[in-house]
């Protein structure tokens, strides 16, 4: 798809900024349609998520550059966590993308700033500060991680997100037994217990590899999916 990318003077020669709350886009992806795309391959005009460490903790700060959706929605997400749960730890962060995004070491994926790896929730609410951590079966904060989750989903801006599915399970388990979700709709979103793989259909998949984090990534500005490799 021919791209052509607007900069603002002021993105081109000092890169995003913050201002505030809020995460100032000065570039957006236009194809010759007039639709808005992305890419899962390379990163235009990236931004880095920004240092809160009320919101997170990074152990590889230049490894988390992504798409202005995505850092929304991280930013979004740890702001709600921070509201509904005071107490939980920041979260840990994993890898974005880097700067202009391309292969990154050790992943498939996180090529165009549309993939994050999040930490989850252990028991308290707790999180590791810049390590994942496997909660096991006894350790898994299902409520806060569930408050992660829905937080996310409730953005609209979410593709998938990948799990463990004895995560997954727990998850499911949880909202039919808090009723948070109907049977149809807890069916619809998740789906894994061995069975599912990131090209399945429902929002929530099972991946291996998936114990000690969460990978999500996100739609493109309109909407659409980066193509999966
Ligand atoms: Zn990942």
């Amino acid at each position: 798809m021919l791209l052509t990318t607007i900069f603002s003077a002021f993105a081109a020669e000092y890169g995003p900024t913050i201002e505030g709350d809020f995460v100032v886009a000065e570039s957006t992806e236009v194809s010759d349609t007039g639709a808005v795309g992305c890419s899962d391959q390379s990163l235009h005009d990236g931004i880095l998520l920004p240092d809160l460490p009320l919101f997170f903790t990074r152990s590889q700060p230049d490894h988390t550059w992504g798409s202005r959706e995505m850092v929304e929605l991280l930013v979004d997400t740890a702001r709600h966590m921070r509201w509904l749960m005071p107490d939980a730890s920041p979260i840990t962060m994993g890898e974005i993308s880097r700067q202009r995004g391309g292969e990154l070491s050790g992943h498939k994926t996180h090529r165009g700033g549309i993939d994050a790896d999040v930490g989850i929730y252990l028991t308290g609410a707790r999180q590791q500060a810049g390590m994942f951590v496997d909660p096991g079966p006894s350790q898994f904060d299902v409520e806060a991680n569930w408050a992660l989750i829905s937080a996310m989903l409730d953005t609209g801006r979410v593709d998938m997100i990948l799990l463990d599915h004895a995560h997954i399970s727990r998850l499911k388990s949880y909202v039919l037994r808090a009723g948070l979700l109907s049977e149809e709709e807890a069916a619809q979103i998740f789906v894994g217990e061995g069975k599912g793989s990131y090209r399945a259909v429902g929002v929530i998949r099972h991946a291996p590899a998936h114990r000690d984090h969460l990978h999500v990534r996100v739609l493109c500005p309109d909407g659409s999916r980066a193509s999966l490799r």
